[in-house]
């Protein structure tokens, strides 16, 4: 008997980063998929075979025939950012060249303060997913706040996301206090746990800005939901010099001294590590999220993610948020995290380029505890995948597509995306709502952030 399938994907290249398969690239290959799943991946004609559905169109809802007959096109997993805040992307260019601390506390922490609430927070979120998804990431990690209002615009344009409750022991406008904080955390984790695109983590801001009570009780929390934890981690040397002060420790030391270092960790950043440190986050499991393009803009330094990836620590991409970046491209960002390790280490064949497409898909979302759902193109997976338009100069001619994908390619060679097998974006225009509304708002909101901080002297 046939196998059942509702369309097929056909494609020039599939690279599918299956782990278990040994990574293998179909030339000529397709993808079948049947109800959001992947139900088969490998060459053309063994899948045409299998689930009885050649090129003559037979595919029973459509979505197949919309990605065309696959010539010049290579299909691939859909990318994972694994650290972002989306919602800034409000204050993209707002304040550029100045170091994180002051950026941090003269500008983004003021702008915050005046501005954040639920509308801001979902019509800035609307246009980092637009953004996002056009650039082919198909899931991103998110440290914010109002993060149950974020979740709405995700789920509307048909993204997954792992929306993280931020923890800062510092009133907000989120909360008043520590309590609070939490209060929030477990009522948005309650509402979205189980959901299918939504995963809730708690995100206790940085050593720095969320103490030694916040950081267990985050632990604790995130144990009790099974649910990941998401942190920024040894940015600064100033980070560095201050909890050691406090604490008489550096961060990792200072972490690892309170338990709350597992697998369940995604540490954003990691620059400034000392051997012992590389050591005890390989030991316990933390998956890292390398920002290079973040690192490089603030002026935090060269993150060791070369020696970090030898030492065995499971290396991911973040854009980091887009005033600091300034964009959410993760194609840029294999790139420069490729080519700047190779500098920084002084070893040309460091960060390859297949290890960094691992990097941006399955090691993604192996790291945000997703590893089952998405991240390549497995048996069994859910079908988030994207499709991009090799038929370019730059593009051409091809001896190697990881290298291609890694050092060549850009958000606007995506020409489709699926998450759970619906399509999101279809010839590069999102499908679920009007990119000209999302633009239109983000355009409306710029106007009165400037008007306010013109007034204010802020800029
Ligand atoms: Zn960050």
């Amino acid at each position: 008997m046939m196998d059942k399938a509702d369309y097929i994907l056909r494609a020039e290249y599939v690279v599918t980063m299956d782990g278990e398969a040994g990574e293998p690239v179909f030339r000529d290959g397709a993808v079948a998929v049947k109800d959001g799943t992947i139900a088969g991946v490998g060459p053309e004609a063994d899948i045409e075979k299998r689930f009885g559905i050649g090129r003559a169109g037979q595919d029973r809802t459509g979505a197949g025939a919309d990605w065309g007959d696959g010539r010049l096109k290579v299909i691939l997993p859909g990318f994972v950012n694994t650290h972002t805040h989306a919602p800034m992307v409000f204050l993209r260019g707002l304040a550029d060249d100045l170091p994180l601390k002051e950026w941090l506390e003269k500008h983004v922490w003021p702008m915050e303060d005046k501005w954040l609430g639920p509308e801001f927070i979902n019509d800035a979120t609307e246009l980092a997913c637009l953004e996002m998804l056009k650039a082919g990431v198909t899931t991103y990690n998110d440290m914010y706040f109002f993060e149950g209002d974020a979740a709405g615009a995700v789920a509307r344009l048909g993204m997954r996301a792992v929306l993280g409750a931020g923890i800062v022991d510092f009133p907000t406008r989120v909360a008043k206090n520590t309590d609070e904080y939490f209060e929030r955390a477990e009522e948005f984790i309650g509402r979205f746990l189980g959901e299918e695109l939504i995963t809730p983590s708690i995100a206790p801001h940085a050593p720095y800005t969320c103490g030694p009570e916040g950081q267990k009780r985050a632990a604790l929390m995130a144990e009790k939901y099974d649910i990941p934890v998401h942190m920024h981690l040894s940015e600064t040397k100033w980070e560095v010099g201050e909890i050691q002060r406090l604490y008489g420790k550096r961060p990792v030391d200072f972490l690892d001294g309170l338990g709350v270092l597992t697998s369940r960790v995604i540490a954003a950043h990691c620059v400034w590590l000392d051997d012992g440190e590389i050591e005890i986050l390989a030991k316990r499991g933390v998956s890292v999220s390398h920002c290079a393009e973040s690192n490089l803009k603030l002026a935090s330094g060269f993150a060791p993610a070369a020696k970090m990836l030898r030492a065995g620590v499971k290396i991911t991409l973040g854009t980091d948020g887009a005033a600091s970046n300034n964009d959410l491209n993760i194609l840029g960002e294999m790139g420069t995290a490729s080519k700047l390790q190779k500098t920084v280490s002084g070893d040309p064949t460091a960060m390859d380029a297949r290890s960094v497409v691992r990097m941006a898909t399955r090691w993604g979302a192996e790291a945000l505890g997703l590893g089952g759902r998405t991240g390549s193109i497995s048996e069994g997976k859910s079908a988030d995948l994207v499709m991009l338009d090799l038929d370019k100069p730059h593009l051409t001619p091809i001896y190697n597509i990881y290298s291609h994908l890694v050092h060549s390619a850009r958000p606007s060679d995506v020409q489709h995306v699926m998450v759970a097998g619906r399509p999101v974006i279809k010839d590069g225009r999102l499908t679920n709502a009007d990119e000209r509304e999302i633009l239109e708002k983000a355009r409306m909101w710029g106007k009165r952030i400037s008007q306010e901080s013109v007034s204010k002297q802020v800029l």
